[in-house]
């Protein structure tokens, strides 16, 4: 049983840690596709440096370690539930050693495990098969990726492509519009699971089963192989880019399955998967729990690297911000305009920005920066350290956020994804600006800060806490700015016309 918690452990490191060889093929092919010097080029740059460090240190490659996902094939006669077991020991460890967020919420009560143990989390599936050996899968696959998959009923009305109707060609408007849909918030470039048919859970279950397949592979069925390549060529005609930002590659993956349905239904399910794509697999002897072989790797291959140079390169044009700021330094600030951040900053996300709106904050936020983030802490002697602190999806706090910025002064939202009318509104109003940091990059950022300086609302739990924290040269780009434009609201008119002109062609 030990043996076995310890591979199971073995496994959650390695995939929360250490990308597989096709997902760092298509994120290497990703970098040396785009343009060079655009913002979707610079988030590459800072994503390939990322996937290096998180190896290097064995840190989580991305602070949202996600539901972890288990499928697990037995052999006739194993026992299951020592299996469960030793899956749900292994999971606790490994959030006890950093490799994974506590990211499990008690959904009545809101109360953190700690552990990423709960009701029906971890999430395992089981089968068994004829083989003699145990097979164990594990997707980690974070929230920002997982808000953004999507179902369709099929016929259904699109925008910019209009019906689709209960064929191939209804499917193909379905998958495009899902890569157009979730932008840069699911952390693109991005990869799909896709099933065609079944019912809405099987479907979502099989959707996500298609992450499975690697990326390199070609699809037994031919209709569907070709609906794949057509689906990889014009979703990178669309213009989303990297984190949105707008360029040359939006998806690094495409697998589809067909499953039957019910004549009255035609579903179409869509698991959206960002670059952060974690998933690795290991084959078990059935008897004494020990690794025979790894899925999707070869430990004995030295690992790829795929860094292009010193992370982040800088031009000497980058604009450094000293919190507290101004409102004269923040109104100067134009979208497209790179930022290095050296002070204090603040994180803050669901639970904060929901108490803000109540009760006043614990610190003074005038000309603050506010860091919507939920890093991985772990706790050394008296010291708190940062193990990964990337950001978080920022459309969650568009009810909130706008208040917070006129009520207390925030001066800079640091995010992902980009916000909506409400807070582009408040940063006109009152000088504030929206700066993108590049998601998924929490070794990159957690390298940036110098020291935890404090913590408030810890009854919140690790992720939803306020993190008082001093950062070096924090990078990040002006996506809304106090003028009133968004590299957002940009980029989703202009792809929305691109895949207008994908169904005209
Ligand atoms: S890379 Fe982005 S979408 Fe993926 S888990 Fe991390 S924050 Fe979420």
């Amino acid at each position: 049983m030990e043996l076995l918690s310890n591979s199971l452990l073995e496994l959650i490191t390695q995939t929360s840690t250490n990308l597989p060889p096709d997902v760092r093929a298509a994120m290497s092919l990703a970098g040396a596709s785009e343009t060079p010097a655009t913002q979707s080029a610079q988030a590459l740059d800072i994503i390939l440096g990322n996937i290096d460090m998180a190896c290097d240190d064995e840190g989580p490659i991305c602070q949202d370690t996600g539901m972890p996902t288990f499928f697990v094939h037995t052999p006739i006669g194993v026992n299951q539930i020592k299996i469960r077991k030793a899956i749900q020991d292994a999971v606790a460890e490994a959030t006890r050693r950093g490799k994974l967020r506590p990211n499990s919420v008690d959904s009545i009560t809101g109360e953190n495990s700690g552990n990423n143990l709960g009701e029906e989390t971890p999430v395992i599936h089981f089968d068994q098969w004829e083989d003699n050996e145990i097979e164990v899968k594990l997707l980690l696959k974070g929230g920002g990726c997982e808000n953004k998959n999507i179902q369709y009923s099929l016929p259904c009305n699109l925008d910019h492509l209009g019906r689709a109707d209960r064929n191939l060609a209804g499917v193909r408007k379905c998958i495009l519009h899902s890569v157009w849909q979730a932008q840069g918030q699911g952390c693109s470039p991005g990869a799909l699971g896709v099933c065609i048919g079944s019912d809405r859970a099987h479907g979502y279950d099989l959707a996500k089963q298609q992450l499975f397949r690697t990326l390199d592979d070609e699809n037994p069925n031919p209709q569907l192989a070709k609906l794949e390549a057509e689906i990889m060529e014009e979703a990178n005609r669309l213009g989303v880019g990297a984190m949105g930002f707008g360029g040359k590659v939006s998806l690094i993956g495409c697998k589809i399955t067909a499953a039957n349905r019910l004549p009255a239904s035609f579903f179409v399910s869509v698991a959206y998967d960002c670059w952060a794509f974690r998933r690795l697999g290991v084959r078990l002897d059935a008897a004494s729990g020990a690794i025979t072989s790894w899925l999707y790797r070869d430990p004995e291959r030295p690992v790829e690297r795929v860094a292009r140079g010193e992370g982040f390169p800088l031009t000497g044009r980058e604009v450094i911000l000293t919190p507290p700021l101004s409102e004269e330094v923040v109104r100067a600030l134009q979208v497209g305009d790179v930022v290095l951040i050296r002070g204090e900053v603040f994180t803050g996300r669901d639970n904060v920005h929901s108490y803000l709106m109540k009760n006043p904050p614990p610190v003074d936020l005038r000309g603050a920066v506010l860091y919507h983030c939920g890093p991985v802490m772990l706790k050394q002697g008296d010291e708190w350290v940062v193990k990964a602190a990337g950001p978080t999806t920022s459309s969650r706090e568009e009810p909130y956020q706008g208040d917070i910025i006129r009520r207390y002064g925030v001066r800079a939202v640091v995010g992902k994804g980009g916000m909506g009318p409400r807070t582009l509104a408040a940063l006109k109003d009152a000088g504030a600006v929206y700066l993108n940091a590049i998601g998924g990059a929490a070794q990159y950022y957690a390298r940036t800060v110098e020291k935890v300086l404090g913590v408030y609302m810890m009854e919140f739990g690790i992720p939803e806490a306020m993190w008082h924290l001093r950062v070096r040269d924090f990078a990040a780009i002006v996506t809304m700015d106090a003028s009133g434009n968004s590299l957002h609201a940009d980029v989703e008119k202009v792809t929305g016309e691109a895949l207008a002109a994908l169904e005209e062609a």
